[in-house]
């Protein structure tokens, strides 16, 4: 099966192919997905085939605007229609209690159901022009680092799936903030798009899950399935060192072997003459950093090198987010200086 490659006028031929039960890749502002009817239980089925996702991670239903929440979700709490005011459409994703009629293939047999409005301006044609929910998680191969281009998806999912959208490169880089609602307080499940502080102005106090900042006992549940898994990893490990700037890069220059990989922000790239350098923006810019970290760890894939040391930033505002895209790609192997 060949993959068709659209362009970002090719729409309406996208949700036609989503209305029939197919597979398409979708660019949003935060990553590309991997997009199927999410009314259509078969079709949501073949994510998990063509992602290779394990079959207790549940998806996330992508939608137009927040007035179509009540279809598929029940005591809905005033705060999902306060957040969807803040941040809506956005990289935000609410868990709620769902309807019956959402398949069991979306939620992974939970009762509640993600749900999201995303903001990228094709991704919304597609979405009214299909007119149902879409069912997408990041268009990746399960395991490896989100695709935040239709290249990077192709590369994963090309003869996979129907088609692929390339509507540019994405404008966050990470995944969406996933808040769960039907906990008190409110509870922060995944960092991503909008930041911890953005959530806390509107809900006053949120929970930060455990999984959020540390690696997860063989018995213990996140409360976002998917945040149990090893994940964004390219082959070769990462080790993260966290500290200040000047102290991680001089900790990996003293350390890294020549031809290793390092992950560093833009000041220090000429401390690392012998490694194979990728620079992710400015120390300061953590939007930057979430623009490119995916691809700077897809990069290495393409390369001979056995290890990667990462400089990280602190969990300050998508400082969060990115810190825990790096941490997770390290399996938490971090080194504190
Ligand atoms: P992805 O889009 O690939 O990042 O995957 C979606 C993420 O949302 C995964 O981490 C899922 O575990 C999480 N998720 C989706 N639905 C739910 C839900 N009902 N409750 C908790 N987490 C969810
Ligand atoms: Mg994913």
């Amino acid at each position: 099966m060949n993959t068709l490659h659209l362009s970002r006028e090719e729409t309406a031929r996208a949700a036609e192919l989503l209305r029939q039960g197919g597979l398409v890749g979708i660019p949003t502002e935060t990553v590309y997905g991997l997009g199927a009817n999410g009314l259509d239980g078969e079709a949501v089925s073949r994510i998990f085939a063509a992602k290779g996702r394990p079959q207790d991670n549940p998806l996330i239903l992508h939608i137009p605007g927040p007035e179509w929440l009540e279809r598929y979700c029940q005591n809905i709490p005033q705060t999902a229609y306060r957040l969807a005011e803040a941040f809506w459409p956005g990289p935000l994703t609410m868990i709620l209690p769902r309807k019956s009629m959402v398949p069991d293939a979306v939620t992974a047999g939970l009762d509640t159901v993600g749900m999201r409005c995303p903001s990228h301006p094709v991704c919304r044609a597609i979405l009214l022009a299909a007119d149902v929910p879409v069912a997408a998680p990041s268009g990746n191969t399960s395991g490896r680092p989100s695709p935040t281009t239709a290249a990077d998806m192709a590369e994963d999912m090309d003869g996979k799936i129907d088609a692929i959208v390339d509507g540019g490169p994405c404008s966050v880089g990470v995944e969406s903030t996933i808040v769960d609602l039907t906990c008190t307080p409110p509870r922060l499940l995944r960092p991503g798009g909008v930041t911890l502080e953005q959530l806390e102005q509107v809900l006053g106090q949120v929970a930060v899950d455990p999984a959020v900042t540390r690696l997860m006992g063989a018995g213990e549940r996140p409360r976002a399935p998917g945040m149990k898994y090893r994940h964004y990893a390219p082959k070769a490990p990462v080790t993260v060192v966290a500290g200040a700037g000047e102290t991680s890069a001089a900790y990996i220059a003293a350390h890294a072997a020549p031809g290793d990989g390092v992950i560093c922000f833009d000041e220090f790239a000429s401390q690392f003459p012998q490694q194979v350098v990728r620079t992710v923006g400015p120390a300061r810019d953590t939007e930057e950093q979430a623009r490119h970290i995916f691809q700077a760890l897809r990069a290495f894939d393409h390369t001979q090198v056995t290890a990667i040391w990462a400089q990280c930033p602190d969990s300050r505002g998508l400082g969060l987010a990115v810190a825990n895209r790096l941490n997770k790609a390290a399996g938490f192997q971090i080194i504190s200086v």
